[in-house]
């Protein structure tokens, strides 16, 4: 009996004449999430089976695909010959030791010689007369034995359902450059979107010397987390300290957040064009804090000329976003306490609610072009 991994898609199947495109970018993100182990992926109808794997490996194998955006389940199954003897001695193998229970059969094979029911039945009862400790309840049973009878004369058999991270596949909805700081919030904005199927590349903005190098490798840990939902993802960092500099000698301090907000905004859509994306996504969320009101948000946005900011944390309380955080995998590392370039400088008193008319004179105080090349010319990219 070999042991094989069943996984089954979500919403791919609603995407109609485009289904043929989204399978194959699915198979390549588990081809991809995979490497390293070996195994074999096949086709089938309707999932994919994933063979052929050294059985030590499988839970390192389950933990992978449960990141693969697309998957709504998946199941260890027994794959045997579509014989009765054979089916029954696998049933048994997945089956409780104790406990009500019922035998579900899926025949797709319609020329074999028991339909679904026949099936169910004749499974049930030798599993009841082998073990006395089990019963059958077909309402609520306390576990279910699943027979799929395949066209090509085997039959899987498997016991749980495992929840797969559903969503679609990365790669199917664009490429998108998320602003990634060493916070709880943008790692999670990269998240969401990853899984509506947006393939995302990163851009982080440091001070260094200020911020110092703990700062950068606590935002690549970060990319790296992304990077396993993601199907990989680059890195792009850029320094801002010269940015920084200047605003703090030539402007009102109280600007400084809004003021480098807009610089930050204006050098990842230049990065954007380079790199193919198509939008920018940040980790903002509605009045969180000073730079993140309606007012901020329209200052910041005001500077991207051709391409659409993506917020998916707009209207998350933080507690929400704290949650998603720690159930991909971010949050122990997001609370480590370095410093983000935003708190360097950091006025005491930020502005909350700044006019346009007032961002615009002080940004004018500053050579925005010179500055934006001049920081561009520290890019450096990490592949992940
Ligand atoms: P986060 O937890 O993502 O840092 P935050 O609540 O601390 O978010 P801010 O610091 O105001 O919010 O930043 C708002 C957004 O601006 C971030 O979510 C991120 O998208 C972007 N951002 C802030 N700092 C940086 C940085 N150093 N590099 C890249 N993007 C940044
Ligand atoms: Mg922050």
């Amino acid at each position: 009996m070999e042991k094989v991994i069943i996984v089954r898609y979500s919403e791919i199947h609603l995407k109609g004449k485009n289904r043929g495109y989204f399978e194959r970018v699915f198979g390549i993100n588990m081809e991809k999430t995979l490497k390293g182990l070996k195994h074999e992926i096949r086709r089938q109808s309707g999932r994919y089976l994933i063979e052929n794997f050294d059985v030590e490996c499988i839970d390192d194998i389950l933990s992978r695909l449960k990141k693969v955006f697309g998957i709504h389940s998946m199941s260890v199954a027994l794959k045997v010959n579509s014989d009765m003897e054979s089916i029954f001695v696998a049933a048994k193998d997945v089956c409780n030791k104790t406990g009500t229970f019922k035998v579900v059969t899926h025949r797709a094979d319609k020329t074999f010689y028991l339909n679904s029911m026949q099936i169910s039945a004749q499974i049930g009862g030798r599993l009841l007369a082998y073990n006395n400790n089990l019963s059958v309840d077909v309402h609520s049973p306390q576990f279910e034995i699943n027979l799929d009878v395949r066209e090509n004369g085997t039959t899987l058999v498997f016991n749980e359902f495992i929840k797969g991270a559903g969503g679609m596949p990365v790669g199917t909805s664009g490429k998108g450059l998320l602003l990634i700081s060493g916070g709880i919030d943008s790692p999670v904005a990269g998240h969401m979107l990853a899984k509506r199927g947006m393939s995302v590349d990163c851009i982080h903005f440091h001070s260094y010397p200020y911020t110092n190098l703990q700062a950068r490798d606590k935002v690549i840990s970060l990319a790296k987390v992304l990077s396993g939902f993601s199907c990989g993802t680059k890195l792009h960092i850029v320094s801002v300290t010269r940015i920084q500099e200047e605003i703090h000698k030539k402007c009102n301090g109280e600007y400084m957040v809004t003021l480098l907000r807009r610089f930050m905004f204006a050098i990842a859509e230049k990065i954007a064009e380079r790199c193919g994306a198509q939008c920018l996504i940040t980790g903002e969320s509605l009045g969180q804090v000073a730079s993140q009101t309606i007012e901020g948000i329209t200052s910041s946005n005001s500077v991207v000329n051709s391409l659409p900011v993506l917020r998916p944390l707009c209207g998350f309380d933080k507690e929400e976003i704290i949650e998603r955080s720690r159930s991909m995998g971010a949050f122990e590392i997001s609370i480590q306490p370095y410093e983000d370039c935003c708190t360097v400088f950091l006025p005491r008193h930020p502005v909350i609610k700044p006019t346009m008319k007032s961002i615009l004179e002080e940004e004018a105080k500053l050579d925005v072009q010179t500055l934006i090349s001049e920081s561009l010319s520290t890019l450096e990219i990490v592949s992940l």
